[in-house]
């Protein structure tokens, strides 16, 4: 049997080591245990292939370029694997998992984004069960996805969010199914998982610059204004309830207006964990609608960010960023 299942090591709390600043990433220790943990799963785990981004990172220092090189290394074994898992600390980790669903459209191939909450070498250490988990994933044939597999759950990417700073079950995806349960059984939820719709293609190559921003009382519409100047193409805004904003603040719609008619797309998301931005249900809503905002419906800001990054470093005009933003691009958005 050839190596099946490629996985990439980026970092994070699954292979780190106490040092005197906290966890840290160690360079070259998991591969080793892995392979030993394969070698000895009486047969139970596809033979895998292992590298290392060199150096592994804390994921709080993950990058757009991190999401591109990890999308370039694995569109380039695409065709010599059946699966991929990607090892990735969980700080940024739905953001990535949500970069790759759209830097790899129509990959046809389960990509497993797991890590842990307590580093591997320890003996409660919740990274062997999650590994274990992601490769029998990772060579199933019937989940041809970018998921996230966390303690019990096999979740969409790009529905995915950390829920939790130190649970073992730390992500959910509130405002879709798991695809699956990870129990004594792996039980796969076919329905729900979404077949490729394209050939495989790299959309990596630049991203564009985004910013998100989360709206609070008092909030100060210079803030908006100075975010927007150049080279910002896309902006999240973070806005309360069904996406609503304070539309009393004229300075605060002002600046949406200056922003969208110099070309940047700005996209309006939910600070809510469920529920979606209902377009024009409160007065306060539409005003950043007539401003010239979009809705983003029930995207995780994690997805808006990623998406609109994705989008903006193709050679796409903002109207049809605008556009795409409002529909369902890789299983991200519900209408
Ligand atoms: N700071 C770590 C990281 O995101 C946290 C973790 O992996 O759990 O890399």
């Amino acid at each position: 049997m050839g190596e099946r299942v490629f996985v990439l090591h980026t970092g994070g709390t699954i292979g780190m080591v106490e040092t005197p600043q906290g966890h840290a990433p160690v360079a070259g220790a998991l591969g080793p245990y892995l392979d030993w943990i394969v070698a000895n799963s009486g047969g139970e785990l596809a033979p895998i292939s292992f590298l290392e981004l060199d150096p592994p990172i804390d994921s709080a220092n993950a990058t757009p370029d991190d999401w591109c090189t990890i999308a370039r290394t694995l569109f380039e074994r695409r065709e010599d694997h059946d699966g991929f898992v990607v090892l990735h600390g969980t700080d940024t980790m739905a953001y990535t998992s949500s970069a790759l669903s759209f830097l790899l459209p129509g990959f046809g191939r389960p990509v497993v984004v797991t890590g842990s909450q307590i580093p591997v070498a320890r003996i409660r250490s919740d990274g062997r069960q999650n590994f274990v988990g992601a490769v029998q994933v990772a060579a199933r044939s019937d989940v041809d996805e970018v998921t996230l597999l966390f303690g019990e759950v096999l979740l969409r990417g790009n529905r995915a969010t950390k829920m939790d700073a130190s649970g073992l079950d730390a992500f959910d995806s509130p405002r879709f199914p798991p695809l699956a349960d990870i129990g004594i059984e792996i039980v796969v939820r076919r329905e729900l998982v979404r077949p490729p719709e394209e050939s495989p293609r790299l959309t990596a190559g630049r991203l564009g610059h985004v910013a998100a921003m989360r709206l609070f009382p008092g909030f100060s519409a210079s803030i908006l204004a100075n975010l927007c100047r150049p080279p910002l193409q896309g902006l999240v805004i973070e806005a309360y309830g069904a996406g609503n904003g304070p539309a009393n603040d004229r300075d605060f719609l002002a600046a949406i207006e200056t922003a969208a008619g110099q070309g940047v797309v700005v996209v309006v998301v939910t600070q809510c964990v469920r529920g979606s931005v209902q377009p024009r249900a409160y007065a306060t809503g539409s005003a950043m609608l007539n401003a010239g905002a979009v809705p983003g419906y029930d995207m995780t800001p994690e997805a808006a960010l990623t998406k609109l990054a994705v989008l903006l470093g193709q050679d796409l005009d903002p109207a049809t960023v605008a556009q795409m933003m409002q529909r369902d691009v890789a299983g991200e958005l519900t209408r």
